[in-house]
């Protein structure tokens, strides 16, 4: 299903054009317009997802291939040195366009990019009860 609003839908499906560097039935890779490094792109399923949380399984079980068969790519052309995948599921976490989207982002020596994350300063013990939480 597509939704009217959404412009990643129009992208996707080709209503508006992008800069794509692959299609198949399911999906389109194409280059971000606001790239953090050469490359960087997105792969954007035809059908409209908001993010993860609600994205078909049959869907999401193609993502990670793809962006497996992309990076190939891209070695390939762009000879990157190293590579980060990025997907953002709401706002608090940086989503800005609701259309599950995965980022691509070829990384290269001294590109001055930082997508590192730093450590939120849970303990040990912290950590346990964290685990508690989660398991039981
Ligand atoms: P996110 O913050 O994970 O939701 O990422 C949204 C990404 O979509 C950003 O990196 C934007 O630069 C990119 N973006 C937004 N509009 C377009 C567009 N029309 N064409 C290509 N990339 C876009
Ligand atoms: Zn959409």
């Amino acid at each position: 299903m597509k939704k009217d609003d959404c412009i990643f839908c129009k992208l996707a499906n080709g209503e508006i054009p992008t800069n794509t560097i692959y299609e198949d039935n399911d999906f389109r890779v194409f280059l971000d317009a606001a790239p953090a490094t050469k490359g960087h792109c997105l792969i954007v399923p035809k059908e409209h997802f908001d993010n993860l949380e609600s994205l078909d399984e049959n869907i999401a079980s193609g993502v990670m291939p793809l962006a497996k068969k992309m990076m190939k790519l891209l070695k390939e052309k762009l000879n990157w040195d190293g590579f980060n995948i990025v997907q953002n599921n709401g706002e608090v976490a940086g989503q800005t366009v609701f259309h599950f989207h995965t980022h691509l982002i070829p990384r290269y020596k001294g590109d001055g990019q930082d997508l590192v994350m730093k450590p939120c300063g849970l303990s040990d013990d912290d950590i346990k009860g964290v685990l508690k939480e989660i398991v039981s």
